[in-house]
C-alpha cells in the first residue's frame, strides 16, 4: 500500500476551503482549517483522464500494478484548490476527486491539461531577460540528476526537448519552452552540482532566488525530490527556503519505480517521501500539493498535467 504510513492527524477540515492569494500566487501558509467535518481517512486509486474533467471511478480490480493499490491519506493532508468546496462529499465520492499518487484534490478547474505541441523559446540569464508576453509559467527545479530533463520530456511527451537545457552555457540559465502557445514550463538550472566552485553556486542561488520572487507570472515551483534516495538536507533547505518566502511550491518525487531492498539498507520511495513530508511540515502551515512520478513507467505525468491545468486556468481567472 503507497504511503500508508501517512501521518494520521485527529482530523480536522474546513468545509469550504480558505486558500488567501496574494496578488498573483496560491499561498499555502494559511491558518489551518477549523471546522471539524469527520475522521475519515480516505483511500484512493483513481486513475486520471487528460480528456476529461471529471476523475474517473475509482479502479482498483483490475490492475496489479503496486500503483494502483489504495493509499489511505489524512483528510488535513490533501490539497484542495481554492473554490473547491468538498464540504457535501462522502468518502466515495472525495476518494475519485484525489489524483492518483498524489494528495491533490480535482477542481472545477481542472480542464485543457493536455500537450499538444512544446517549443523551446528562449534561455535567460536574468529574471528580466525572460518572456513578456505575460503567459502563465511553472518552473521545475532540483538537485542536479534528480531526472527533471527526463520529467520534462516525459510531460511534453518529446525524447530530447530538455536537451537544450544541458547544451554547454544552457546549464546554468532559465530555460522557457512555450506549450500549446498558452503556457510555459521553466526549466531552472539543478542544484548541489558537488563539483562546482563556490562563487558559481552562490551566483545560481542568488539568480534562481530572484527569480522566485520576481517573476510575476510565475504559477508555482515544482520541486523534483528524488524519492529513491534517502532525504538530502540540500532539497530541505530549498522547500524551507520556498516555504518561509511564501512562494507557491508542489512537491515532484521523482524515481519512483526504483524499489530498493531493505536488505541493502536502502528505503522504498514511500519512506523517504514520508520522511521529507514530516521534515518540511514545519515550513508549512497547510500541506502542500505533492505527486509521485517515474519518467520510466509515465507514473505522475497526467496527474501533474491536471494539477498544472487547475492551478493555471485559476490563476489566468483571477
Ligand atoms: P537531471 O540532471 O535532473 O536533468 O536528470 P536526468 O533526467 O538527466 O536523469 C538523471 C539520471 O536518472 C539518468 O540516468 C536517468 O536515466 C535517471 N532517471 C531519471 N528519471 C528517472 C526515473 O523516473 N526512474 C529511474 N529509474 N531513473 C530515472
Amino acid at each position: 500500500m503507497i504511503l500508508a504510513h501517512l501521518p494520521r492527524f485527529h482530523l480536522s477540515i474546513l468545509a469550504k476551503p480558505s486558500f488567501s492569494l496574494s496578488s498573483s500566487h496560491f499561498s499555502f501558509l494559511n491558518p489551518k482549517p477549523s471546522v471539524t467535518v469527520s475522521r475519515t481517512l480516505f483511500s484512493f486509486a483513481s486513475k486520471s483522464n487528460l480528456a476529461t474533467v471529471e476523475p474517473n471511478p475509482l479502479s482498483v480490480s483490475d490492475s496489479t500494478d503496486l500503483d494502483d493499490a489504495p493509499v489511505e491519506i489524512a483528510l488535513d493532508k490533501l490539497f484542495i484548490p481554492p473554490e473547491t468546496d468538498i464540504s457535501g462529499e462522502d468518502s466515495a465520492s472525495l476518494t475519485t476527486r484525489i489524483l492518483k499518487g498524489s494528495n491533490i484534490v480535482l477542481s472545477k478547474y481542472a480542464r485543457d491539461a493536455q500537450v499538444v505541441q512544446a517549443d523551446y523559446v528562449k534561455s535567460s540569464v536574468k529574471t528580466e531577460d525572460c518572456p513578456a508576453d505575460g503567459l502563465p509559467e511553472f518552473a521545475l527545479v532540483g538537485r542536479s540528476n534528480v531526472g527533471k530533463s527526463s520529467l520534462l520530456n516525459s510531460l511534453v511527451r518529446r525524447k530530447r526537448l530538455a536537451l537544450t537545457s544541458k547544451k554547454p552555457g544552457k546549464t546554468q540559465c532559465i530555460n522557457h519552452f512555450r506549450i500549446n502557445d498558452k503556457w510555459y514550463l521553466v526549466d531552472l538550472p539543478g542544484y548541489g552540482y558537488a563539483s562546482a566552485p563556490h562563487e558559481l553556486k552562490q551566483d545560481w542561488n542568488k539568480f534562481t532566488k530572484d527569480y522566485f520572487l520576481n517573476r510575476s507570472t510565475l504559477v508555482s515551483v515544482f520541486l523534483l525530490v528524488d524519492a529513491s534516495i534517502p532525504v538530502k538536507p540540500i532539497d530541505l533547505e530549498y522547500a524551507s527556503w520556498l516555504g518561509q518566502n511564501q512562494v507557491p511550491m508542489t512537491l515532484i518525487f521523482t524515481k519512483c519505480d526504483k524499489r530498493k531492498k531493505k536488505k541493502n539498507g536502502g528505503k522504498k520511495p514511500e519512506a523517504n517521501i514520508k520522511e521529507f513530508q514530516d521534515l518540511i511540515q514545519g515550513f508549512f502551515e497547510t500541506t502542500p500539493p505533492w505527486i509521485m512520478t517515474s519518467s520510466v513507467t509515465n507514473q505522475g505525468r497526467d496527474e501533474i498535467l491536471l494539477h498544472m491545468a487547475q492551478l493555471r486556468n485559476y490563476w489566468l481567472k483571477h
